[in-house]
């Protein structure tokens, strides 16, 4: 399945689904600022607040989620930030020339 499909229903490697799905122990992040959700990596996760700033590149970032993932452009940046963060682990083989924001 395509990481940006992953995004939209949720059913993505992070703590949150596999939480769910009892493949991991508990579904907060490890920051400890809530659950580790596509939403709190993008917007909130505070390890990654220069990668936000780079994903946005001087653009006014949009902190509504269902409008990014609903945003073709918006959302193809997003899946790269979450593809750059490491977390998703079935895709950590990916090039990271390929995970260059444009
Ligand atoms: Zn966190």
């Amino acid at each position: 399945m395509k990481v940006g499909t992953q995004m939209r229903t949720g059913k993505i490697s992070l703590r949150a689904y596999l939480h769910a799905i009892n493949k991991a122990e508990t579904d907060q992040c490890q920051c400890g600022l809530g659950p580790q959700t596509v939403r709190h990596i993008l917007l909130e996760y505070r390890d990654w607040t220069e990668e936000r700033h780079k994903m946005w590149a001087g653009r006014r970032p949009c902190v509504d989620i269902k409008r990014i993932l609903c945003s073709s452009t918006m959302a193809v940046q997003a899946a790269k930030m979450i593809l750059r963060t490491g977390l998703l682990e079935q895709f950590r083989a990916v090039p990271s020339t390929v995970l260059k924001y444009t």
